[in-house]
């Protein structure tokens, strides 16, 4: 198996770059936004998740842990997983190494895609024309950073200190930024 966490500020690619790295390895891309925009449309939980998705803010954990470990536990039988959004803070990161570990399981690599701030806005802007997404206004996107910044950033260190962490420059073309990381990928 391989598992990937695909990591970056809101806006900064992981979505995409995840879906095509999915579909060129055969992995389960696995997006916590995502699971929980399905779940706020189908589950009782769904007013609950959307007031911290408006407000720029993190889902709890426990939710936002168990979807992920529900999901992993349904596809131990593939490749692997690129987590994208996931985890998004240090009780997160422990977490997933935890469950992980109890499959006999690991991460192979943090790929962390650099954007400043003033890019990942433009992109977000752009992107809201098409997202349909709620939290894709001046306001929230505000608030998203400052809660990347205070408590996902932190995780760098983490991550760093396990060998696992690689950088990657996430300005370039979305083609450009592929190759990149496909070619750390093979090596
Ligand atoms: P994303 O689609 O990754 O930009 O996530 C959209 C929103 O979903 C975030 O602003 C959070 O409110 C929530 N969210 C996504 N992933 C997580 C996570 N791992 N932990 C807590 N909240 C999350």
């Amino acid at each position: 198996m391989l598992n990937l966490v695909i990591f970056g500020p809101p806006g900064a690619g992981k979505g995409t770059q995840a879906d095509l790295i999915a579909q060129k390895l055969n992995l389960i891309h696995l997006s916590s936004g995502e699971l929980l925009r399905q779940e706020l449309a189908n589950g009782e939980l769904g007013q609950e998740i959307q007031k911290y998705q408006d407000a720029g803010e993190l889902v709890p954990d426990s939710l936002v842990v168990r979807l992920i470990e529900n999901a992993i536990t349904k596809n131990l039988d593939r490749a692997g997983f690129i987590f994208d959004g996931y985890p998004r803070n240090l009780n997160q990161a422990n977490s997933l190494d935890k469950f992980l570990a109890a499959q006999g399981l690991k991460l192979d690599l943090v790929l962390n895609l650099e954007l400043d701030e003033q890019d990942a806005i433009d992109r977000i802007i752009l992107r809201s024309q098409t997202s349909g997404r709620s939290d894709d206004n001046a306001q929230t996107i505000g608030k998203r950073f400052q809660t990347y910044q205070t408590q996902t950033l932190p995780i760098l260190d983490y991550y760093q200190n396990h060998g696992v962490l690689t950088n990657i420059d996430g300005r370039p073309s979305i083609a450009e930024v592929n190759s990149q990381i496909l070619k750390i990928l093979a090596e």
